[in-house]
């Protein structure tokens, strides 16, 4: 009998993903939404990918309740805890991602624990291994140091949720064992265009939302890489106990927008040319909160390595220049490019 896998929020990015590269592979998959009024949404948008056939089922719950975690993982062989708030730009109320990412991931993990799943992978963050404007080369031996001033709060929600993990596990793991991956910034197709998340850079530079590139940029990676690792932390032996980088290469902003400009021609018609200087970004920042959260970035690259997760895993990500393009190919299609 195929494996049955619970993957916890399926109307996201990553999650999405997850379920179709599962059910390609066979497996049986139950997903979990805050709001059982998605369900039809979400079938149809993994259904243009993979049919699913009678393998994939719906759960209600949500992170901050212990309500209905049972029922979603009952007669799992494992988990995939992906769900959690995905936050950049300004974030008045820390505990907005900090709570969720926290007690979904107890909630999740004691329910897993009770119904004697083998193994439970979680999906952590970059942000949970190391800050930024640092250009030493972070790999998974690094952890955010939260004492220091200024931490983002999507850093320390990450960073809490993945230490708790850990923690939880050692504590009272009863036999399940936890893998996590830490993917850098994901991009590639998108399912639907309703929640663009970590593709809106891709997405504003086609739409010609942006007036110019500033001198920032992004570790990426691809979604469709960042499942087939969730798998292969779920699956290999020797993934029990680890964590896992998912991060492919560094793209200034100015490289993304060439990179569109070279794979789509015309298409990218909108794409802006111009970079914005520093000093412009940083005035610009005194009268808009969300450019605030980008200043500090400003000039600083980040090296992330995924040297583990290919050389323990043999995980081969796809070139980011592929991933800029099929994520702009899929935004064109949905009709959000
Ligand atoms: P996403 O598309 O925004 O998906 C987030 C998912 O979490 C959605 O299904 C959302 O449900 C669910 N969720 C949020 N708050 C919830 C709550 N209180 N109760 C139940 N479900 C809740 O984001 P994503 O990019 O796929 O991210 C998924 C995971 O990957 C997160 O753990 C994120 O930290 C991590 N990650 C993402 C990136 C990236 O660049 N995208 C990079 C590193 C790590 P609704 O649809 O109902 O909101």
């Amino acid at each position: 009998m195929a494996e049955t896998v619970l993957v916890t929020g399926g109307s996201g990015y990553i999650a999405g993903w997850c379920i179709v590269e599962l059910l390609r592979r066979g497996y049986t998959v139950r997903t979990t939404l805050r709001s059982l009024s998605k369900e039809a949404a979400v079938r149809a948008a993994i259904a243009g990918e993979v049919d699913p056939g009678g393998r994939l089922s719906f759960f209600a719950a949500e992170l901050t309740s212990a309500d209905g975690w049972d029922a979603a993982v009952a007669g799992c062989d494992y988990v995939l805890h992906v769900a959690s708030p995905l936050g950049t730009g300004v974030v008045k109320d820390p505990d907005v991602l900090i709570v969720p990412a926290r007690e979904g991931t107890i909630h999740v993990l004691r329910a897993a624990i009770r119904a004697g799943v083998k193994r439970t992978v979680l999906t952590s963050s970059v942000a949970a291994a190391g800050g930024i404007g640092t250009e030493e080369v972070r790999d998974e031996t690094h952890w955010t140091d939260l004492t220091r001033r200024g931490v983002h709060a999507y850093r320390e929600a990450k960073t809490i949720a993945e230490r708790a993990a850990w923690e939880l596990v050692a504590a009272e793991g009863d036999g399940m064992e936890l893998a996590t991956v830490l993917p850098s910034m994901v991009i590639g197709p998108v399912l639907t265009a309703e929640n663009l998340g970590s593709v809106q850079v891709v997405s504003r530079l086609l739409s010609g939302k942006l007036p110019g590139t500033a001198r920032i940029g992004f570790t990426l990676t691809d979604v469709r890489d960042v499942a087939d690792l969730h798998i292969r932390a779920m699956t290999m032996p020797q993934a029990a106990g680890e964590r896992f980088i998912a991060a492919t290469g560094f793209r200034w902003m100015a490289e993304i927008a060439r990179i569109l400009r070279e794979r789509l021609g015309p298409r990218a018609a909108k794409v802006p040319r111009r970079g914005i200087p520093d000093w412009v970004v940083r005035l610009m920042s005194l009268f808009d909160p969300a450019l605030r959260y980008v200043t500090p970035s400003l000039g600083h690259s980040n090296t992330y390595s995924s040297a583990k997760a290919q050389e323990l895993l043999g995980w081969k990500p796809r070139p980011v220049e592929d991933s800029i393009a099929d994520c702009a190919e899929s935004l064109i299609a949905k009709g959000a490019g």
